[in-house]
């Protein structure tokens, strides 16, 4: 996988090591020899990971990693610290300061790449999902509403051992250091599944040494099932694991690796880091799939918007060009809503103008499209539909609003009429959609000035 390292080490030996690694495996390597110039180049050169010396003269690897932290534009670029072996405060400090990993010289070749494609996947995962959802946003436009913030959850971690004893231990460990909800599971009873919402933050996947599935087995599972798959992952392995090991672990979807002997300080700042990203990515997903609704969605009334109902209209209207069906578009206008309004208020017309969309959309097929055409206005789109059916459903439509009145909260009822214009689409001269539209738009207009509360065909389309 290709994709761009941005380098920085003091000494230019360190710097040359690590590159030829890098650059060996296909990685761009972008270099600096400092923080300053680091975090020029992390802003102008867009790298996908830093590996930076945690201990640098001047603004160190440690501060920088905060300061990139803290800059919209940079902090989503992992950061790989570098420290000397036995550097313990190092791999503290940089881990709070919001490191992604801390590796120590000398460093495993093996172990490096394996973080690398890591950090590389995941963060391509992010930047697409931050993608979608921006195109999200743009088409949005003017729809877009500020969707309220979602409460942050206490955090949930669970520690998942065959030996319910290794589980208690890590959970012991933990506990104090770290303000989070832990609970100890079997692997088999990771995996089942749970209520929705039931997902933990973070799992720590322990293999144990008498009993159990091993990590080759555990991880596929876990980043597979629904519960755990956009959990992050820690692989705690066993003391005096090999890199290859942990490197494998990280192949099979582990966020990160920690050793079974690393202290409880350590292990609390690595959760807290991988439960932050997590929730940066969840936060993202959140995002896109609200920018999708929002994008094709009427808040109002939570109906399809007109942009979303244009597409749909062509896709129909090409089906029945390839099958030679026929299909009926219905424009519905509610009669004298403006009087509404003046009598009632604004918001009694938005509770009328949104049950009105209710009581049209309960009575159409799941096939047929409704959607907000304009203020008071709706568009239903009923595909593979004869005339004489229609006819029916826009009768249906048309009582179904008539015949029972509306209680806005806090007003008497008020009875509300709607008139409605069919015209008909595809066989075998099919008009275009606009014509069809057009047509049905006419259709409206005839039965307002013939008296409303009507539904009329147009002529030259039915
Ligand atoms: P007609 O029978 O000829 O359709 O009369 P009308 O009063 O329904 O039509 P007109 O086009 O004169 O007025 C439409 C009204 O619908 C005016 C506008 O304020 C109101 N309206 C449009 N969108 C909304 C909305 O989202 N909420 C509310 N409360 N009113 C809306
Ligand atoms: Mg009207
Ligand atoms: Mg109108």
């Amino acid at each position: 996988m290709s994709g761009r390292v941005l380098l920085v080490a003091d000494l230019a030996t360190n710097r040359i090591a690590l590159k030829a690694k890098l650059s060996h495996a296909c990685y761009e390597v972008i270099q600096a020899a400092g923080g300053v110039e680091a975090m020029v180049a992390a802003r102008r050169e867009s790298p996908d990971v830093i590996v930076m010396d945690a201990r640098m003269p001047g603004i160190d690897g440690i501060a920088c990693c905060a300061q990139l932290g803290a800059d919209p534009a940079t902090r989503s670029v992992p950061v790989v610290l570098v420290a000397a072996s036995g550097d313990r405060a190092a791999a503290l400090q940089g881990l709070a300061a919001g490191a992604e990993d801390i590796l120590h010289h000398p460093i495993d070749e093996a172990a490096l790449l394996a973080r690398m494609r890591n950090l590389m996947r995941e963060k391509a995962m992010r930047d697409e999902l931050a993608m979608r959802s921006q195109t999200c946003r743009a088409l949005g436009l003017a729809e877009e509403a500020a969707a309220p913030p979602i409460p942050e959850a206490a955090m949930r971690v669970e520690v998942i051992c065959a030996d319910p004893r290794v589980c208690q231990a890590v959970r012991r460990a933990l506990a104090p250091q770290l303000p989070a909800r832990i609970d100890c599971l079997t692997p088999r009873r990771a995996l089942e599944s749970r209520p929705e919402g039931d997902a933990p933050d973070l799992v720590i996947a322990v293999p144990s040494a008498t009993a159990g599935p091993d990590l080759a087995h555990m991880l596929p599972d876990l980043r597979s099932r629904p519960a755990t798959r956009n959990a992050a992952i820690l692989a705690l392995l066993p003391d005096g694991h090999t890199s290859a090991a942990a490197a494998a672990a990280l192949d099979l979807g582990a966020n990160a690796c920690s050793s079974a002997d690393a202290d409880a300080e350590e292990l609390a700042l690595r959760v807290q880091g991988l439960v932050r990203r997590k929730r940066d990515t969840d936060r993202l997903r959140a995002s896109l799939a609200d920018g999708l609704r929002l994008a094709v969605t009427d808040p109002l009334t939570g109906l399809y918007n007109r942009r979303y109902a244009q597409h749909h209209l062509n896709r129909i209207a090409m089906r029945a060009a390839a099958t030679g069906g026929r299909y009926a578009l219905m424009l519905l206008d509610v009669d004298r809503f403006k009087s509404v309004n003046d009598r009632f208020g604004h918001a009694a017309g938005d509770a009328v103008l949104a049950e009105v969309a209710g009581r049209l959309r309960d009575n159409l097929r799941g096939i047929d499209l409704l959607s907000r055409h304009g203020g008071e206005e709706f568009l239903a789109a009923l595909p593979d539909t004869t005339a004489e059916e229609a006819r029916t459903a826009a009768e249906r439509m048309r009582r179904i609003v008539a015949e029972t009145p509306f209680q806005p909260p806090g007003h008497r009822p008020l009875s509300v009429t709607l008139s409605v214009g069919v015209a008909m689409g595809g066989g075998d001269h099919p008009a275009s959609v606009a014509e069809v539209l057009r047509a049905a738009d006419r259709a409206l207009y005839e039965s307002k000035n013939a008296g409303r509360n009507l539904v009329c065909f147009a002529r030259a389309a039915a």
